[in-house]
């Protein structure tokens, strides 16, 4: 079966295959999940869940941060099987894991205060009631993750999940399911008094993620590419089983006339190029003002001239993880250096076997694929604007809306303002992603809803009106058959006064 295959029928006895994309050494087998098996693994979950969705927020955050010490205390092993299983340099793997560990501490942590019970006015008409709003669990929460950051990025959905009282059934991506496993096998470690189940695996191809998608779950977020995201949303309609999507992205750099040049050059080289260039809120378009523009390109090529992929320990970033993304590399490249672009920094012979060096391609036309599709490669194309509205104009045109980033010494908020997208950094790339309590997702092909601060953890809830009648008021019995006239004559009276008084 191929990576890409989603066909519902899986093979019996079929196994899945996990191998170090530098070196094609194979690391782990591992038996997929049909679904059958699918089903089992939702049907525990919802048994765990009713242990931990009653569960205190303190009880919880004990576990969740139980977990956290556990995966410190594992870090040497987690990271050596990040860098064998994706390929990225032990350095990124830890810095992966620690934010996600940030993650984890805030999500425990602010739980209780996001979703504890409110009181909630109830307004002049009905003030003889209490009303309150209260967050209940989802109960099992199907989670399918990419292989790109494959603990930061998936954990943006865990621990959030988990925090706001759920079970989570977690399909890793088929390039990362040891990593997966092992983080899912921690939590258990750290926390063995509590049923099995409460966060549990599956393993498989694209088709044990569609069986997830219809095994009953009461929310399915993924992260992964746009059209995955949509093939997921058409099957959850089936049962109208609500989804969180975690898509693709093209994300813009403005760098103003204003900008601290060299600041912006570091930042773009860094985040185009960094995890090969597969971060979903990664630089991929850059729109420079043409006062600046020849300095800053002299600027970026500089840098990237001495940044080399390898799998040694002066790498500064692996191989492509997922084979099939060369092709696509490549094919933007030609198609960018067709149609106007310019390389200024390497070229197709930047592919180099599953390692591909930094490419800067310079006024590549705007119809070209290499900027209106995600490239996910250690590539940038960078377009010469005159001045901020046409740079935001050009920003804006895009059938993604994930993150972005602005150069500005002094107008960098209010150009940022202007982005029609969910996440932006001013003087920063990907500055959010590593501030727990900012929510992270976008809009168009980006996908659908937030992960990350007290949007994330609303995701994951479901939220409880109830509304208390505690004493009634003679003659107002506006919700009964026992209304009088003389109700609706003071009626007409108050509506004027409450709402009929704005000129
Ligand atoms: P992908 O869409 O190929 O696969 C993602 C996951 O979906 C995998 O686990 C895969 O097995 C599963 N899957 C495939 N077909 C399925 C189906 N029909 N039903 C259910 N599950 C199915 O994406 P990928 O190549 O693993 O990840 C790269 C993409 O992820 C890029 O587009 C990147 O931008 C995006 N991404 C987004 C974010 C974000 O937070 N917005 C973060 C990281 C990656």
């Amino acid at each position: 079966m191929s990576a890409t295959d989603t066909a519902a029928s899986i093979e019996a006895d079929a196994t899945l295959t996990s191998v170090n994309p530098a070196t094609g050494e194979v690391l782990a087998t591992y038996p997929i999940d049909d679904e059958d098996a699918v089903r089992a693994a939702v049907a525990k979950a919802r048994v765990a869940a009713a242990t931990w969705g009653a569960l205190t927020f303190a009880e919880r955050k004990k576990h969740l941060l139980r977990w956290s010490s556990q995966l410190v205390a594992k870090s040497d092993e987690l990271c050596e099987l990040i860098h064998a299983e994706n390929g990225k340099p032990l350095d990124d793997a830890f810095l992966e894991l620690m934010l996600a560990l940030e993650h984890i501490k805030w999500a425990a942590s602010n739980a209780e205060k996001v979703l504890k019970p409110k009181k909630i006015a109830p307004g002049a008409l009905m003030a003889n009631f209490s009303a309150h709003l209260e967050q209940r669990p989802l109960g099992v929460v199907g989670i399918i993750g990419p292989w790109n950051y494959p603990v930061y990025t998936p954990n943006g959905s865990i621990a959030y999940a988990l925090a706001a009282g759920n079970a989570v059934v977690f399909k890793p991506s088929e390039y990362s399911t040891g990593i997966g496993n092992f983080v899912a096998q921690c939590f258990a470690e750290a926390n063995p008094e509590l049923p099995d189940g409460v966060f549990n695996t599956i393993n498989g191809y694209g088709a044990t993620g569609a069986a997830l998608v219809r095994a009953g779950v009461d929310k399915v977020a993924f992260t992964g590419s746009a059209a995955t995201g949509k093939k997921i949303m058409a099957s959850a309609a089936d049962t109208l089983t609500p989804v969180l999507l975690e898509c693709g992205g093209k994300d813009a750099v403005i760098v103003a006339a204003d900008a601290d040049i060299k600041a912006a050059a570091d930042a773009v080289a860094w985040g185009a190029t960094a995890n090969s260039g597969q971060t979903c809120a990664g630089v991929e378009r850059v729109y420079v003002d043409k006062s600046v523009a020849d300095q800053f390109i002299a600027e970026v090529k500089r840098i990237l001239t001495d940044v080399k992929p390898g799998s040694d320990a002066k790498a500064s970033y692996g191989p492509m993880t997922m084979p099939s993304q060369i092709d696509i590399v490549r094919r933007h490249i030609e198609d960018a250096l067709k149609n106007g672009g310019k390389a200024v920094l390497g070229g197709v012979e930047s592919i180099k076997g599953p390692f591909i060096e930094p490419v800067i391609i310079v006024d590549a036309d705007e119809s070209s694929a290499a900027v209106t599709e995600e490239t996910f490669g250690p590539t940038v194309t960078i377009k010469t604007v005159n001045g901020v509205d046409e740079a935001v104009q050009l920003a804006n045109n895009s059938t993604f809306g994930l993150g972005s980033a602005v150069y500005s010494k002094k107008n960098g908020l209010e150009i940022a303002r202007r982005l029609k997208v969910g996440a932006t950094s001013v003087n920063s790339v990907l500055g959010f992603a590593a501030i727990s309590g900012l929510p992270f997702g976008g809009s168009q092909d980006s996908g659908i809803g937030r992960i990350h601060g007290a949007p994330g953890l609303l995701e994951f809830s479901r939220p409880h009106s109830i509304a208390v009648q505690r004493f009634t008021i003679p003659g107002m019995a506006l919700l009964s058959y026992s209304r009088t006239d003389s109700t609706m004559k003071l009626l007409r009276k108050v509506v004027p006064f409450l709402h009929g008084r704005h000129k």
